[in-house]
C-alpha cells in the first residue's frame, strides 16, 4: 500500500527508494499479464504536463510515478504534501539491478540512447551486475514513433527477447507517450521511462557529482553539460514551476490515498 499525493495535477507516490525498488522487484519476479510503467517526473516533465493532455493521460495509467528531481520534492514539502525523498529513475534502474538475484538474472531491454550506446551500456552492466541478463537492446531512428512498421518491429524484439523489465531511454515526453499508446501490446512485466539512464550506465555523459546530486544542483550539470539542448527549456521551467506552485498553494489539489501493487 503507498500513499499518493496529488501535486500540479500529478499522482505522486510517497515512497522510498527502498520501497520502490522492492514493488518494481515484486512485479518483476512475480510475473504478470499486464506491462506495468513507471515515471519519474522532474520540474520539466510536471510543466510539460500542464499543457499536453497526452503526457496527462499517460502519467494517470502509470502504476509508479515516482518524484526524480529535488524542486519537485521540495515543493512536496512547501505544499505540505511531502513524498519521503527523490528517486530518480537513473539511480532506481541500478538500484534494481543490485538488488536482482544472480540465481535468476533479471532479463532486460535497454531501448533508446544513440546507436551503440545501449549496447555500450549492456557491456558495462554484465560486468557489474551479475543478476542481470541484457537480453536486448535497440536505438530506434528518429522519428520512430510515426512510423508502424519500426514501432512493431520495437515491440517484437521486445517481445522476443522474453524480456521482464524493459528500459527506455527515449526522452520526455516521447518514451510516456510510446509506453503508453503500446502498452497492452508488450509483453514485459514492468518497463521503466529512465530518460539519459543508458546513456549513465554506458558512461556515454556524466552524472552529477555527489555532493550536486544532494543539492538540488543537478540541473545546473545537466545545463553545463548540453547547455544547447537545456538552456532554453530550464529558462521556461524556471518561470513556469513557480507560478504552479503558487497556484497550487492557492488552489491545492486534493489529498488522495491509493492502493498500489
Ligand atoms: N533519445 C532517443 N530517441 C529519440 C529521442 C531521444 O533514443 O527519439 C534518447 C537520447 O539519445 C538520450 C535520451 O533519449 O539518450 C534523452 O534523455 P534525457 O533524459 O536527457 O531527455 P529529456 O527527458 O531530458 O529530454
Amino acid at each position: 500500500m503507498s500513499e499518493r499525493v496529488n501535486l500540479f495535477g500529478i499522482e505522486l507516490d510517497a515512497v522510498t527508494m527502498r520501497q520502490a525498488v522492492d514493488t518494481i522487484t515484486q512485479w518483476t519476479d512475480h510475473g504478470s499479464c499486464r506491462l506495468r510503467f513507471v515515471v519519474t517526473p522532474n520540474v520539466d516533465h510536471t510543466v510539460l504536463l500542464q499543457e499536453n493532455k497526452q503526457l496527462r493521460d499517460a502519467y494517470s495509467d502509470a502504476e509508479l510515478v515516482l518524484a526524480d528531481g529535488w524542486p519537485v520534492v521540495w515543493a512536496s514539502r512547501m505544499l505540505k504534501k511531502a513524498v519521503p525523498q527523490r528517486v530518480p529513475g537513473s539511480d532506481l534502474v541500478p538500484n534494481i539491478f543490485s538488488a536482482a538475484k544472480t540465481d535468476n538474472p533479471l532479463r532486460t531491454f535497454l531501448l533508446g540512447a544513440a546507436p551503440g550506446v545501449a549496447r555500450r551500456a549492456a557491456n558495462k552492466i554484465k560486468n557489474r551486475y551479475q543478476g542481470v541478463n541484457i537480453c536486448g537492446t535497440y536505438s530506434p531512428p528518429m522519428g520512430f514513433e510515426n512510423d508502424d512498421a519500426e514501432n512493431y518491429k520495437i515491440i517484437d524484439l521486445v517481445n522476443r527477447s522474453n524480456a521482464q523489465l524493459l528500459i527506455l531511454g527515449l526522452g520526455a515526453p516521447k518514451q510516456e507517450l510510446w509506453i503508453h499508446r503500446h502498452r497492452h501490446e508488450l509483453q514485459a512485466d514492468v518497463a521503466i521511462c529512465a530518460g539519459a539512464t543508458i546513456d549513465f550506465l554506458a558512461g556515454e555523459k556524466s552524472r552529477a557529482p555527489q555532493w550536486m546530486q544532494q543539492t538540488g544542483l543537478e540541473w545546473a550539470h545537466r545545463i553545463l553539460t548540453d547547455p544547447k539542448r537545456l538552456a532554453r527549456r530550464y529558462a521556461k521551467d524556471a518561470i513556469v514551476f513557480p507560478q504552479m506552485m503558487l497556484k497550487e498553494w492557492m488552489h491545492p489539489s486534493r489529498r488522495q490515498k491509493t492502493v498500489v501493487g
